[in-house]
């Protein structure tokens, strides 16, 4: 099973969406593993949106991530990375798809509720960036044959 990041930006807390998202995830399936409410720092952002630190607008996107604390929650499921990533809905929320959290909760490119991983490469280096082994609950979830197929679990 794949692992995945998703970070509840400010905006999401501010505007009381963080059961609303974490809903969405739960009810399509994925299994919490580990879940916390942090401060971010500008050096945790520098290195998190290192691909964006030349971008014009990258003061203002590090300002937004520490405007207030974020939930920082891993995902389990079959074809995680890209199932999270595909709710999410594009960067650019004025264009995000209906139905996607974005495109139902968001209007900008900043203030865009989540993060979500992009790869599974980048799962596992954002992952070991915020969460270290012993975060991780090891549970039993026995609805887990009503979710997939023997060789999808
Ligand atoms: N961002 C922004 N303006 C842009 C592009 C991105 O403020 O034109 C912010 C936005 O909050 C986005 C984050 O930078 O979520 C990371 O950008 P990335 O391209 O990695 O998009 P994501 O993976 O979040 O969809
Ligand atoms: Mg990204």
């Amino acid at each position: 099973m794949e692992r995945t990041l998703v970070i509840l930006k400010p905006g999401c807390l501010q505007r009381g969406l963080v059961g609303e998202v974490i809903s969405r995830f739960e009810k399509r399936g994925l299994k919490l593993v580990a879940m916390k409410m942090v401060q971010l720092t500008d050096e945790i952002l520098d290195v998190h949106y290192a691909h964006l630190k030349e971008k014009p607008f990258f003061p203002w996107l590090r300002d937004g991530m520490k405007a207030a604390p974020v939930i920082l929650c891993c995902w389990e499921g079959y074809s995680a990375v890209q199932v999270v990533r595909d709710m999410a809905g594009a960067t650019r929320a004025s264009k995000a798809v209906p139905g996607t959290i974005r495109g139902d909760f968001s209007m900008s490119a900043q203030e865009n509720i989540v993060h979500t991983s992009d790869s599974l490469e980048n799962a596992t280096i954002e992952l070991d960036r915020f969460f270290v082994e012993s975060d991780y609950c090891d549970y039993i979830s026995p609805l887990d044959s009503y979710k997939y197929a023997p060789d999808e679990m």
